[in-house]
């Protein structure tokens, strides 16, 4: 039941995802209601039934028959698997004491979420919404004050601390980045990763937030070197850093210990 529940929720997630990434990353407001990209015509609820409208419509508009993206239901299949196995991988990582705890259920569910959007307007319009950086950090910050207050039963200056030294992180994590950025003076990447790197640092805390920025420096030099060799995209385009970092992210939070392993592994102690 859980697993139809969240699977569903997912599909529709996906398809408000969708919409999220293609009006913030132009700055248009997020009410209102959907048009056709091309004819403008107001798209009416049985459009806009996740992946089904796509099929039954054979990914044309109702209207002007132009063709939509196949990446749109991708994006509702992709947020629903991801959204499955965050509720059965947040089974394990419990902040409360609580079994099923439904408080981190939704706030790694609601991570994730953030995440597929900054993943999607990264990959779609080369942008991380700002939106979805502070939306990012509040998460971070709720997390920190409940795993401070209800878990660790911390009074107003332990939680204070807790706050603080979450921000130090954020500064650590970002540290590097916000050096390549000066140094080649913004060619070599994109500012909306280097203020990713803070969020990363605050939410994650220093040690798995550098984890999350090591995954991302070798996951997108590998692909980066695979493309050079295939010669595809030239020396001069702008490394596209953010997928490995949200990559990074993804793992840290969940795959922390396995990472870890593979590390000493390779590197021997
Ligand atoms: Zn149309």
């Amino acid at each position: 039941m859980d697993f139809v529940l969240v699977a569903t929720s997912g599909l529709i997630f996906g398809s408000f995802f969708n919409v999220l990434v293609d009006r913030l990353s132009f700055g248009k407001t997020i009410l209102g209601r959907s048009n056709c990209e091309s004819c403008k015509h107001e798209l009416s609820w049985n459009d806009l039934i996740p992946v089904i409208s796509f099929i039954l419509l054979k990914g044309k508009c109702r209207y002007c028959k132009k063709s939509f993206s196949i990446q749109y239901p991708l994006s509702e299949v992709f947020t629903s698997v991801i959204f499955v196995l965050t509720w059965y991988l947040s089974n394990y990582f419990l902040l409360g004491f609580v079994r099923e705890d439904l408080f981190t259920h939704i706030l790694y569910l609601t991570t994730s979420g953030i995440l597929i959007v900054m993943l999607l307007a990264d990959l779609r319009y080369q942008i991380i919404p700002d939106e979805m950086q502070v939306a990012l950090g509040l998460i971070g910050l709720v997390k920190i004050l409940y795993v401070s207050y209800f878990i660790g039963g911390n009074n107003y200056i332990g939680i204070f601390t807790n706050i603080w030294s979450g921000i130090v992180s954020g500064a650590i994590v970002m540290a590097p980045l916000l050096l390549v950025f000066l140094i080649t003076k913004g060619r070599g990447m994109g500012f909306g990763d280097v203020k990713l790197t803070f969020v990363m640092g605050l939410f994650l805390g220093m040690w798995q937030g550098l984890g999350a920025l090591y995954i991302g420096f070798v996951t997108g030099g590998v692909v980066g070197a695979i493309l050079l060799l295939l010669k595809l995209g030239g020396r001069k385009t702008k490394i596209p850093f953010g997928p490995y970092l949200i990559l990074g992210f993804y793992l840290m939070i969940f795959f922390e210990q396995e990472v870890y392993l593979i590390v000493s592994r390779v590197y021997g102690f």
